[in-house]
């Protein structure tokens, strides 16, 4: 996963929380702040909570749970589970078993990826690398090469088997990129490792996709780039556009979120925000809605149950939300 990626959304919503002063007397929860560089993105945690020792162990464990989904996921890094699942595409057929956490995930980008008709597609490795060298070289990629890459990227391509817990790969030379959901994913597991230590009012903020607990004494205060400021409570927060990250080349603007019908990257440029119970399900759909038409994404927003969405178009002219947007 890209370091710039992260430390950019972490622009785009920028958590505006009320400084709430620590009441030492007994029994008052206290708000404990805590700040580490995660899956290469600067993750905040916020928690109340009656004494230090709690608190410290709650982000502790949180922190490491980011850590040990890194070492799993992380497709810089050769040596990660995901890195030798892909490696393994070209030199097997049979049934793969992999670790509960990368089955999560995998399960789950299984699920967004049909949802949204394949534009939100975790095989989009092949066609990822070749656009990170056109952005490093400002030049497009070889139509062949695209070509070639795309026969490698597909929701057809692989299986997973539930029961069995295994993932099945069905053509050589695949590669996962698990960029547009990953970080959701350790969201929702670092706000689980905080839970478990008893604290219900938390926030999990990484890189600018967080998810919220119950409501602090002067509740959550949001604060997004369009100005709008949201108090919510029991909620995830994701957001994707390409306003920041993006190559032009011959004066069109290509965004890193990879539109798997054409191989290339996207070329209109919007600002996706999703809303919903956990952080994978807002992070997944955020990437996959920047990816569909605007009318096609809310729609599916509208579909799903606890989602919210807001799609503004590049110039900020249009923007269409989905019919739940304002609660
Ligand atoms: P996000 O910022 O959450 O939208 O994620 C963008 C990242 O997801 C990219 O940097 C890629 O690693 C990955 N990605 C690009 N295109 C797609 C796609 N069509 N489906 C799923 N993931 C993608
Ligand atoms: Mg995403």
């Amino acid at each position: 996963m890209s370091i710039a990626r992260y430390f950019i959304l972490r622009l785009v919503f920028l958590a505006l929380l009320l400084s709430f002063p620590g009441d030492a007397r007994a029994g008052k929860p206290q708000r404990f702040e805590f700040e580490s560089l995660q899956m290469g993105v600067s993750v905040r945690l916020v928690l109340y909570t009656e004494d230090a020792e709690t608190a410290n162990k709650a982000a502790q464990a949180a922190f490491n749970r980011f850590a040990e989904l890194n070492a799993i996921m992380s497709d810089y890094d050769s040596d990660s589970e995901l890195s030798r699942l892909s490696a393994a595409s070209g030199e097997t057929e049979g049934p793969i078993p992999v670790s509960p956490d990368l089955f999560a995930i995998l399960d789950a980008s299984k699920r967004y990826s049909v949802l949204s008709d394949g534009a939100f597609d975790v095989t989009v490795g092949p066609l990822v690398r070749l656009w990170r060298r056109a952005r490093r070289q400002r030049e497009l990629p070889k139509d062949q090469l695209v070509r070639q890459a795309r026969r490698r990227v597909g929701n057809d391509l692989w299986e997973l088997d539930r029961e069995k817990q295994t993932v099945r790969l069905k053509q050589q030379g695949m590669r996962f990129d698990l960029g547009g959901i990953a970080k959701g994913y350790g969201i929702d597991q670092a706000f689980e490792a905080i839970r478990k230590h008893g604290i219900t009012v938390q926030l999990v903020d990484a890189g600018g996709d967080m998810r919220l607990g119950d409501a602090p004494p002067d509740g959550w205060k949001i604060e997004m780039n369009d100005g709008m400021t949201l108090a919510p409570e029991n909620i995830a927060l994701a957001t994707s556009g390409d306003r920041f990250r993006f190559v032009e080349i011959g004066g069109v603007r290509y965004s890193h979120i990879i539109d798997p019908k054409t191989g290339l990257g996207l070329t209109h440029s919007s600002t996706v925000y999703v809303t919903a119970l956990t952080a994978t399900e807002a992070d997944a759909l955020a990437s996959a809605l920047s990816v569909m038409a605007p009318e096609a994404g809310i729609q599916l927003a509208d579909s799903l149950e606890n989602v919210a969405a807001k799609i503004v178009l590049g110039d900020g002219k249009r923007t269409f939300q989905s019919k739940n947007w304002q609660e």
